[in-house]
């Protein structure tokens, strides 16, 4: 008889987005005249930019007609796009990483989900706390974290590197090793990012460790410091300890049209096992490929006029950012992010839970967030506000919630 990846039952619900729904559904059920302002989406909302909508209308119509018709696509994604990367994403930032370094996918959650596979179940991960759920689901998935402690929510096998606002949401280096660290920066969800200085850091650590870092550059196009890398190949010896994950979901829109990669350099090494051979089997033997539409849609964010289009829709966000982040803090609550991240993160007032600051927003101006400590225990007293909805909506939202304190 069959049995199950057992590993699937350790994982606790996911209640936080269902959990909101519910509440919302709940609230507006019983005061069907008042106006919801949701500032809790992790979506996108503006459309897809003019140039990427004529790449895909172009390519559609390739499809149609046997000359121009295509297949299936290369395993590690057609050449325009991946040179269109190596060319904007890196070289034009001194980064030295080429084309056939970097693995085209559908999205950087699956790649994000899908990495652990190449590295051994004996592996010790360190994640940041809060962190985007997926580094620590998929490894549960895989049965590398340990028994979970449903009163600290934590797993006994996993390092949890705490970000709170005495480290400015940065992590401090661990205490005990860990194998494989996941980092992202700019932070979903604090808004944090991490300078050069910061993050060269963790290179040399992984590096004198032998740890290897997973590192996810989600949010890169909503980076304004100079002193904040696009890319951790911006800091030297990053090509012998690191692998970026990139996606089109947040600078270009692409949440429903799909597209992301994943860097692997040639130096990255485990004895003399490249991580890229192994990558690169990986992804022959169970990924067919993005579709060609899709790559065509994501050559045109490199092109001169789906530059500045997206360049447009990314500051858009980010005047709502500024609007949400200066509008709270000239209110008096305590705010950070919201600078390098369309999130800001917020402390909620008079030492309220993170679902009570829920509760109370929602019945007293109607405004939904995300709380904090659904994204792991250090969030407990923290809320999430995002800047990816309509300008008006935004500045509505924060002139009622303005008025609680
Ligand atoms: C949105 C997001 C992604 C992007 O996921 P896609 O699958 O490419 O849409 C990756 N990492 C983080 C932390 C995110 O918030």
């Amino acid at each position: 008889m069959f049995r199950l990846n057992e590993n699937y039952l350790k994982l606790p619900g996911s209640y936080l987005f269902s959990t909101i729904g519910k509440k919302v559904g709940a609230y507006s059920a019983a005061h069907p005249d008042k106006k919801i302002i949701r500032l809790g989406i992790g979506d996108v909302t503006q459309p897809l930019a003019p140039a990427i909508i004529s790449a895909l209308h172009k390519a559609v119509e390739e499809m149609g007609h046997g000359e121009t018709f295509r297949g299936y696509a290369p395993d590690q994604g057609y050449d325009f796009l991946r040179n269109a990367i190596a060319d904007n994403d890196y070289k034009a930032r001194g980064c030295d990483i080429s084309a056939d370094e970097i693995f085209v996918s559908d999205g950087a959650k699956c790649d994000s989900g899908n990495i652990q596979e190449i590295f051994s179940v004996d592996n010790r991960i360190a994640v940041c706390d809060p962190v985007y759920p997926v580094y620590v689901d998929s490894n549960v998935m895989a049965g590398r974290t340990g028994s979970y402690d449903r009163a600290r929510e934590t797993w006994s096998n996993v390092i949890y590197m705490p970000c709170v606002a005495g480290n400015g949401f940065v992590p401090e280096l661990p205490k005990e090793t860990p194998d494989i660290i996941y980092l992202c920066f700019p932070n979903n969800p604090t808004g944090a990012a991490a300078t050069r200085e910061q993050l060269q850091e963790w290179v040399d650590y992984a590096c004198k460790v032998g740890a290897v870092i997973i590192y996810d550059a989600a949010y890169e196009a909503y980076i304004s410091d100079e002193n904040v890398p696009h890319s951790i190949y911006e800091c030297e010896g990053a090509r012998t300890c690191a692998i970026e994950l990139r996606s089109f979901s947040k600078n270009a829109g692409f949440t429903g049209v799909r597209l992301g990669f994943t860097v692997v350099p040639e130096e990255l090494k485990c004895g003399d096992v490249q991580l890229h051979s192994l990558w690169a089997r990986r992804h022959g033997t169970k990924y067919n490929g993005a579709p060609y539409i899709v790559q065509r849609a994501g050559e045109a964010v490199y092109s001169p006029e789906g530059k500045e289009q997206l360049k447009a829709q990314v500051a858009y966000y980010m005047k709502n950012a500024h609007y949400i982040y200066n509008g709270l803090k000239a209110a008096g609550f305590t705010v950070s992010g919201g600078v390098n991240a369309p999130y800001i993160w917020l402390k909620t007032p008079g030492n309220m839970t993170s679902w009570e600051f829920f509760d109370y927003l929602l019945e007293k101006v109607n405004v939904v967030g995300t709380p904090g400590s659904g994204f792991g225990p250090s969030g407990e007293g923290y809320f999430r506000l995002t800047a990816f909805g309509s300008y008006e909506n935004t500045v509505e939202a924060v002139d009622r919630i303005r008025t609680l304190l």
